[in-house]
């Protein structure tokens, strides 16, 4: 979301998290409400408009997981023994599985 604040500077946040861009100094504001989306949604920021919604680039990656599906690595067998577990290489999602299910035939991703 974009507001301004009592001094007349555009604050953002995302729409997800709520997390806001932060410099040394603290929260980022710009002067104009423009200024602000241009730069957060360039290279730098990798901010973007979702269903609507301004998302931070953690939460722009975890909506387009939810269109595309995760790309999961390959499972690896936790420490305990008795499971394994994969993370989306885009979001961080894990998930896990009984090891025996994901060193099976049927483990495709
Ligand atoms: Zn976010
Ligand atoms: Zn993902």
């Amino acid at each position: 979301m974009v507001t301004t604040n009592e001094r007349g500077h555009v604050e953002v946040r995302c729409d997800g998290c709520l997390s806001a861009p932060a410099s040394a100094l603290g929260i980022r504001t710009w002067p104009a409400r423009s200024d602000a989306i241009a730069e957060l949604i360039g290279p730098a920021h990798g901010w973007a408009w979702v269903d609507g919604r301004l998302r931070c680039a953690r939460c722009a990656r975890a909506a387009a997981c939810d269109v595309t599906s995760h790309s999961f690595g390959n499972w690896t067998p936790n420490d305990e023994g008795t499971l394994a577990e994969r993370t989306c290489t885009v979001c961080n999602t894990q998930e896990h599985a009984p090891r025996y299910v994901a060193s099976g035939r049927h483990s495709a991703a």
